[in-house]
């Protein structure tokens, strides 16, 4: 469980080819599927003979919707959003998809991403006029898409002469009054995946949003590619595609749910391998092996079965948090903590335990963690951590903030184990992280190791390792 990372966003279409009008339905249950990606706020719009009704707001899914709201959402095509902030503060008017109306009809968007020069475009389109509503990049999108809508015959025309004008990451679904289409970015930062049911075609941020509904999976979106679906079926564009392929190496470790696969790679195979590679890498006399629960759980069994230390539940997580607890304050964060996890004292009395998390950022939740479990009885605390120290920050649609936070940028491994208070402590190298992947070489690991696919803000070049 990180002490600083907020899950980013996750995106979600349905387009019915036969007349149904329950694309809400579907949304629900593949937003659902998707929530640990954004628990701030969410929300679906679906499009009913082009006319557009939608409904957003702060919560979770579940929270957000009753039988009599998806009973009123009646469209054949739709798409949906669940969200946490980033760069953007958490306000209701930030929620997605955003709706918007223009020359053409209507434009409804729902992003996955963060783009960097949103604020030099959001400042050229100010300064020719253009009014905005929110702080959201997926506003500048839509702005973007509309002016070059005017330009072109088609859509899918303006989305694809938007492309190279977006620096960053971004996966979209986009709606207009007759097509659903899904972009990602030609770096491929943030997963999209595309499948079918009977009646419809989805497009969903993790394979995981396709299973809920049943949906067969087809494809990944390729980085750079755009698929439309009308009328007349599906069209693939590649033009923007190209071998900078960039997918986040992150989403392995933390962000996606373990039962999605990303680009043929399973989430919940690597986990386990990470854990495996931990143990190889740092060995540990010890009598038990113990998850943060949930991102540390796979991990923690991959370290169990490599070292033969058995692997037991060791901290209980309290299930029923909603947003509350996913607040940005360092003072909040703590405290969350202590209602998020407890410690199972049978479990763990007398034992040398080792833990096992995903990855440390601030060290406040890990101080905490460390002391929950000594308080429970524990001999021994051993920390292993199934990623690298983060060193740098990110840029690309997830929450690893300035380095002046990241505990690793200051310390030392020996230093940052006794701000932790741990009897030892040990990350996954770099190098040991790309083995989780088999032979893939082409993600992104920047806030790892310096390695930016593109010139990115507020880093020093000398920070910056060339690729
Ligand atoms: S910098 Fe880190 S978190 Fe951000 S996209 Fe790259 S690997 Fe993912």
């Amino acid at each position: 469980m990180c002490d600083a990372l907020k899950e980013e966003c996750g995106v979600f279409g349905v387009y019915n080819f036969d007349g149904h009008t329950d694309a809400a339905n579907i949304i629900y249950y593949g937003l659902y599927a998707l929530q640990h990606r954004g628990q701030e706020s969410c929300g679906i719009a679906v499009n009913d003979s082009e006319t557009v009704i939608y409904h957003k707001d702060m919560g979770l899914v579940p929270e957000v919707f009753n039988d009599i709201m998806l009973n009123h959402l009646k469209g054949s095509m739709g798409i949906g959003h669940v969200r946490s902030s980033t760069g953007n503060a958490a306000f209701r008017e930030n929620a997605q998809p955003l709706v918007s109306k223009y020359k053409k009809g209507s434009l409804t968007i729902a992003h996955n991403g963060n783009i960097i020069n949103a604020a030099d475009l959001r400042k050229e389109f100010e300064d020719n006029g253009a009014i905005f509503q929110t702080t959201n990049d997926a506003e500048v999108i839509a702005y973007l898409i509309a002016r070059e809508r005017l330009k072109t015959h088609s859509i899918e025309e303006a989305v694809a002469n938007s492309v190279p004008y977006l620096k960053g990451s971004f996966s979209l679904v986009v709606m207009s009054p007759k097509k659903l289409l899904a972009v990602r970015d030609p770096w491929g930062f943030r997963p999209l995946c595309f499948g079918k049911t009977e009646h419809s075609y989805i497009f969903s941020s993790e394979t995981c949003g396709l299973d809920a509904v049943d949906a067969k999976y087809i494809c990944d979106l390729r980085p750079g590619e755009i698929i439309t679906v009308d009328k007349d079926g599906v069209r693939h564009d590649a033009r923007h595609c190209s071998d900078k392929r960039k997918m986040c190496i992150f989403e392995y470790i933390y962000f996606a749910r373990p039962d999605s696969i990303i680009e043929g790679i399973s989430v919940y195979d690597s986990r386990i391998e990470a854990g495996r590679q931990l143990a190889i890498e740092h060995p540990v006399d010890a009598d038990l092996v113990i998850a943060v629960p949930d991102s540390g759980i796979d991990a923690a069994i991959g370290y169990s079965k490599e070292s033969g230390i058995p692997y037991d539940i060791g901290l209980i997580k309290n299930r029923y948090i909603g947003r509350t607890f996913i607040q940005p304050t360092q003072q909040q964060r703590v405290r969350a903590v202590k209602i998020k996890l407890n410690a199972l004292k049978n479990t763990i009395q007398g034992k040398r335990v080792v833990v096992v998390d995903d990855s440390i950022v601030r060290g406040t939740t890990s101080n905490h963690i460390v002391q929950m479990i000594r308080d429970a009885g524990a001999a021994q605390v051993h920390m292993r951590i199934s990623s690298p120290p983060f060193l740098y920050p990110c840029f690309f649609g997830t929450d690893i903030p300035s380095q002046d936070s990241l505990i690793a940028v200051q310390n030392s491994v020996e230093e940052t184990r006794k701000i932790i208070g741990a009897d030892s402590l040990g990350y996954l190298s770099l190098e040991n992280l790309w083995k989780t992947l088999g032979k893939r070489r082409d993600h992104c690991d920047a806030c790892f190791s310096g390695r930016y696919p593109m010139d990115v803000p507020f880093v020093s070049k000398e920070d910056i390792k060339s690729e």
